[in-house]
Formats: structure tokens, sequence, C-alpha cells
């Protein structure tokens, strides 16, 4: 696909930015644990928190595909922030900007876009993964309230989250029709945080277990009306899916770029890698591999922006760049040979780092079901 000049310019300023700012301290923020601080307010004075967001609630006024490129952008440094930027502007902007009403617009989705607070999103439960409208977490309304009891896990930026977006159902007979969607602010009554997941990859990125103990909320903290919980996050996990495809994008994509870097100046009997056809053949097949993924995930951002469908589009991108960027991490170690495996290399990060895409936001197998049920119908 054939990009704009803008979105080529926008392409080169994000790349500058992660290159000076995201590169140096992308192995320390997978080798400690700690959740970039500075990256984050960093990429609100860069507008990148709320890329699609209008300008009047904030944001930079620019399109899907812009964001997309972003996170790719991001991705290919650093999948720990990366996934921030996906999880922070998909997940916890998006229901606001989606479905919530002037007043709930002017006071979080204004500081969400600009960056001045962090936003995240509450779906899956011990019990309800895959099968997000299982949720078992309850919402009963009490005057000019709502209590909330149940908890959550898995929740991206979820402990340092000012802003969260939860699911929660009001009458478990009515199946998906009784589930509501509700903001939470941190640090609400009732509210508290269980454990941070030890996980394979995306060290520097923060996955929380959230835990409501009748938590009372206001009840203007309703984002539609009451019911509409599963229409909006359907609606926020289908546009979540093109991110998820981006980061996975640009993950393969630093992948190949270590691969070729590697086998450019590293000699074996006295000629570089690069020379060896075997080494050759795997680049190309990575670098088509990762191209036809972009293509995909380009389209979904394309078809989004142009008000046309793209529920299959967007599952084909997720499925689709996760998987040919696994693909291409594995192979990326193979060039590598051992010294892959090693943390002097940014190789081995990148395998981990990738493998959560094929899981987060529905899995592969899940993927599936979604496109087949656009092709085949339900
Ligand atoms: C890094 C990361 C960040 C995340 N961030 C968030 C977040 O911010 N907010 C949030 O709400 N959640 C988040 N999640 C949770 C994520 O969305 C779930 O992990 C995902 O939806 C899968 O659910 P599960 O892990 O419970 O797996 P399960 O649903 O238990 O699935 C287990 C296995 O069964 C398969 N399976 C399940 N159902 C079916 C079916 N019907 N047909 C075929 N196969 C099936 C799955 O494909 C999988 O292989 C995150 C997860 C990760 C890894």
């Amino acid at each position: 696909m054939i990009l704009s000049d803008t979105h080529r310019q926008f392409r080169a300023q994000v790349r500058e930015f992660v290159q000076n700012e995201v590169a140096p301290c992308a192995r320390d923020l997978d080798r400690s644990g700690e959740f970039p601080w500075k990256l984050v307010r960093r990429l609100g004075e860069m507008h990148l928190t709320g890329i699609y967001v209008p300008k009047e609630y904030g944001g930079a006024g620019l399109d899907t595909l812009h964001y997309t490129i972003a996170v790719e952008e991001v991705g290919r440094i650093c999948g720990s922030t990366g996934i921030f930027l996906a999880a922070h502007s998909s997940l916890g902007v998006f229901p606001i900007y989606y479905a919530g009403n002037e007043m709930q617009k002017r006071k979080w989705l204004v500081p969400l876009a600009k960056g001045e607070k962090i936003g995240s999103f509450g779906l899956t439960e011990p019990e309800a993964g895959s099968d997000a409208a299982a949720t078992k977490t309850t919402a009963k309304r009490d005057g000019d309230k709502y209590i909330l009891n149940g908890e959550k896990r898995f929740i991206t930026s979820g402990s340092v989250a000012d802003v969260i977006i939860i699911t929660a159902t009001q009458d478990p007979s009515k199946g998906y029709h009784g589930i509501s969607a509700f903001v939470v602010e941190k640090g609400t009554p009732g509210f508290s945080y269980g454990r941070d997941e030890e996980k394979l990859g995306l060290h520097g990125s923060i996955t929380s277990e959230l835990v409501f103990e009748d938590c009372a909320i206001p009840a203007e903290n309703l984002l539609g009306e009451e019911g509409d919980g599963f229409r909006i996050f359907m609606e926020t996990l289908d546009g979540g899916r093109i991110s998820i495809g981006a980061l996975a994008l640009g993950i393969g994509q630093g992948a190949l770029d270590a691969a070729v870097n590697f086998s450019r100046s590293n000699n074996r009997d006295g000629k570089p890698l690069s020379k060896s056809q075997s080494i050759q053949s795997m680049i190309a097949e990575m670098a088509t591999d990762i191209e036809a993924a972009r293509l995909l995930v380009y389209q979904a951002s394309a078809l989004k922006d142009a008000g046309m469908p793209y529920v299959k589009e967007a599952a084909m991108a997720k499925y689709y760049a996760s998987t040919v960027g696994m693909k291409a991490a594995s192979m990326a170690i193979d060039i590598h040979g051992l010294l892959g495996m090693t943390d002097v290399y940014p190789v081995e990060r990148f395998i981990r780092d990738e493998k959560l895409m094929e899981i987060g936001e529905g899995t592969s197998e899940i993927q599936k079901i979604v496109i087949a049920r656009q092709i085949l119908g339900k």
C-alpha cells in the first residue's frame, strides 16, 4: 500500500523519537520489569496518546492509519512501550470516545488523550477469557450509584491506570444483554489490586488483577445505556485487533532488522553471513511475510477510516501479523545462532514479546472463528 506524504512524514517523526528516546531504554525495561513512566509522559508530549481523538477532545485529530504506524514503529524497538500505547489508546481511550457522553468525554477523554491520565480496560476474568460475555462481575443499581463486585485479570496497565473501563453484568439471566460498561477511577473505595503477573515477555508492561468489593461508583459512570456493554466491548476489540496486529508487525519487523544487521556484520569462513544463500532465503521469507502482514494491517486501518466494515480484516490482520511475526522472530534467532538466545542481542526479547500477540485481545483460534463467521455467517 502506497502511503500518503503525510503518513510517511509522520512515520519519520515517530521513528526519530523512538530511535532517540525508546531504543536506549528497551533492553533495561525488559530486564528490570519497571513501568516506563518517563516514556509514557513523552508519548503524551508527542501527542501519541490520543492520535485518532479529535483535537477538541485533546487528541491529535489524525486517522487510524497514523495510529497504526505509531504502534508499529514503537513495537519495532520496544514491545513493552508498544503494548502500553496500544492498550491505552484502543482499550482505555476508545470506549469513552465511542460511547461516552459529553460530560464523560470532557472529564476522562481529554486527559487520557493528552496523556495526563493512563487508561485501561477490564474485560477478562478468571472464568471469562475468550468467552468474554461470561462475565461474573456484577453491578447492582443502588440509588444514584452502582455497586460493583467481582474480579478482573490480565489487565494491561491495570494497577497504574487512572481510569479503567470495566464490564459487569446487571442480570446474568439476560446473557450478554445484561452486560454494561462502567468507568472506575483509581482510588475508589472498594477497588483494589491483586497481583501483577510475571509474564514470558512484555516485562515493562504491567498486567494486573483488579478486585471490586462493594465498590460504589456514581451512576453517571455508566457508559452508554444499561445493557450496552457487550456492544461497546465488541466494537472496542475490533479496533484493538488492528493495534495488536500493528504491534505484532512492528516486533516482527524489529526481528527482521536485527537479523539483517547481524548477517551483514558477522563473518563465517571469512565472508559475511549475508552472502550465504540459506541466510538470504530466510531473510527473503521473513521480509515477504512481514510485508504481507503490513498490507493486511494497513488495509484494516484504511477500511476503518473509510467507515467501511473491517471486522474480518482486523481479525485477519491480528492473526496473520502475530503468526508471521513469531515465525520471523524464530528465524531471526536461527540466523544469530546461539548468540540469538542471549540478552546481548534483542531477538530473544522479540520472540518472548511476540508470543503474547497471539493471545492478547483474542487468541489466534478466536480470530479464525471471527474470520470464518464473517465469511460463512453465524
Ligand atoms: C499481554 C496480555 C495483555 C492483556 N491485556 C488485557 C487487557 O488489557 N484487558 C483484558 O480484559 N484482557 C487482557 N488480556 C487477556 C486476553 O484478552 C485473554 O488472555 C484472551 O482473551 C484469552 O483468554 P484466556 O487467556 O482466558 O484463554 P481461554 O479463553 O481460557 O482459552 C484457552 C485456550 O482455549 C482456546 N479456546 C477458548 N475458547 C475457544 C473456542 N470457542 N474455540 C476454539 N478455541 C477456544 C483458546 O484459543 C486458547 O488456546 C491480556 C492478555 C495478555 C496475554
